[in-house]
């Protein structure tokens, strides 16, 4: 399998450190808020990575933080503390924030059908293993005590910017506009490892230290977590490309430092989900999450469907339009599926190994999941029994999961039914929804095609189209959605 190392700059056939096994860390969310749209962009490709490795063979240990502590809302050392924002904004405490945001997070992942990682680890429970690494970079001198907080001197590292596509200017943390300068650092780029000076007056979490009573800094949560659960070699290291700097920069700097030994062999970054006005944010404009999907009928499956369509690499955006387009596309992929018989002939072992065939060559490239989703279509025209395709598009779903053979089986049975109450003729909508209008004209234009009246059918299809309806043939009957 190549992937692109955003470490390297450029795809890499993937190894591991032991072979077929994979030590796999991923940035979890900062639990604060919801997550949006955006976030779950970056979890589902992580999910479809998983899960494909899983697929090639490989044994994946897959661990991931959540962030209760540390965030500030500039991802360096500056902003507010994320954790006390939103304490404030809703009254409650940072565990009571905590806790509720961490819930919704994996319900919201649940709808997705993302599979919760085999360790999730809260920051505030490791506290003392931060500690651990911290006295071990102070006593390596890799890290120094200033003005009552411990930072990690960037001065000491031969190599710093490992991402270093950024431009300087993007490097320049502390030299923003509008942000003071932290006077204690020795370099521009170095980090608060351990803080005891808290910023902020009402600073909920705080841990007795060797430096004082504080509490860790963001980077040093991930390294923490990573060492102890995947252990001294990481194979895989995933996050949204806004956590590759200074983020990620940091973690390789201390964890190496501590180790001794490079740490992380692979970065993978998941390009940004963008509105068409620009960044997704959680406080200006619409605020996208899932609950928001669904609130405007929105199935969350096709959103995971929509993100499958791009690859990971390319910003991708999100407007209602473009997640419509998804939305048919994902109805007519059920729909035609819903009209293959599953017990159509045996699995033909041949046929089935070359479709799956053309799903790992997909994900073999850089998991290319625009061209895996092309190999569902590809199934459905293949010259193969009923029994390969469904064998077929379950196999390829087990990584995509976008759940094709269940709804494909519901609207089945719910095609049987329609069909056992008609005599025959099943007309469904593929939304569940039913409307006796439209199916009344349905059935008129399966009466004119039965009379061989095509132009009379050729209308019907037309004046339902006019009205923003599609229809497609499916056998046993016709099913149909709404366009517009
Ligand atoms: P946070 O909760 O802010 O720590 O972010 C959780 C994850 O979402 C991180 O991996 C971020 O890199 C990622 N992320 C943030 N914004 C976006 C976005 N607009 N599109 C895709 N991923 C994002
Ligand atoms: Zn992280």
């Amino acid at each position: 399998m190549y992937l692109y190392n955003s470490a390297t700059h450029k795809k890499e056939l993937f190894t591991t450190h032991t072979p077929e096994h994979v030590e796999m860390y991923t940035c979890g969310p900062t639990v604060y808020h919801f997550a949006h749209i955006g976030n779950l962009r970056s979890y589902i490709m992580e999910d479809v990575l998983e899960k494909y490795l899983r697929f090639a063979g490989y044994d994946v240990n897959r661990v991931m933080n959540i962030t209760d502590v540390g965030h500030l809302t500039s991802d360096a050392d500056e902003g507010e503390d994320k954790m006390l924002k939103g304490a404030r904004r809703e009254h409650k405490t940072v565990m009571e924030i905590a806790q509720y945001y961490t819930d919704a997070f994996f319900a919201d992942c649940a709808k997705l059908n993302i599979k919760t990682p085999n360790v999730v680890q809260p920051a505030t429970g490791m506290i003392d293993d931060y500690i651990h690494i911290v006295q071990t970079l102070l006593e390596k001198e890799y890290a120094y005590l200033a003005g009552g907080n411990v930072y990690f001197d960037t001065g000491k590292l031969p190599r710093y910017y490992v991402f270093n596509e950024h431009k300087e200017e993007d490097l320049a943390v502390g030299v923003r506009e509008g942000v003071e300068e932290d006077t204690n650092k020795r370099n521009k780029n170095d980090f608060v490892l351990w803080f005891t000076k808290s910023k902020f007056e009402d600073q909920a979490l705080k841990w007795d230290s060797p430096w004082g009573v504080g509490y860790p800094g963001w980077h040093i949560e991930c390294s923490g977590i990573s060492l102890k659960y995947n252990g001294e070699y990481l194979d895989l290291h995933c996050g949204g490309v806004d956590n590759a700097f200074p983020h990620h920069t940091n973690e390789i700097a201390q964890s190496e430092s501590y180790l001794g030994h490079p740490w992380c062999s692979h970065w993978w970054h998941v390009a940004h989900l963008n509105t068409a006005d620009g960044k997704m944010s959680k406080s200006k404009g619409e605020f996208l999450t899932v609950s928001l999907l669904e609130e405007k009928g929105y199935d969350p499956l096709a959103y995971r469907f929509f993100c499958l369509q791009s690859h990971y690499r390319k910003n991708l955006v999100f407007t209602w339009e473009n997640l419509d387009n998804a939305v048919a596309a994902y109805e007519k992929l059920i729909a035609k599926l819903a009209s293959v018989d599953p017990k159509d002939g045996e699995v033909e072992p041949a046929a089935l190994g070359a479709l799956e065939e053309q799903f790992r060559a997909a994900m073999d490239s850089d998991l290319n999941t625009p061209n895996a989703v092309t190999v569902f279509y590809n199934i459905l025209k293949a010259p193969a029994s009923g029994a390969t395709k469904w064998a077929a598009v379950e196999k390829i779903d087990a990584v995509l999961g976008v759940k094709l053979a269940e709804k494909a089986a519901a609207a089945r049975q719910r095609m049987a039914k329609a069909a056992l109450a008609d005599g025959g003729f099943s007309v469904t909508c593929q939304s569940g929804e039913s409307d006796p209008q439209i199916e009344a004209l349905i059935r008129q234009r399966a009466e004119a095609k039965r009379a061989k009246n095509f132009a009379e059918a050729d209308r019907i299809r037309d004046a339902l189209k006019a009205q923003g309806v599609e229809i497609t043939d499916v056998s046993g009957g016709v099913t149909w959605r709404r366009i517009s």
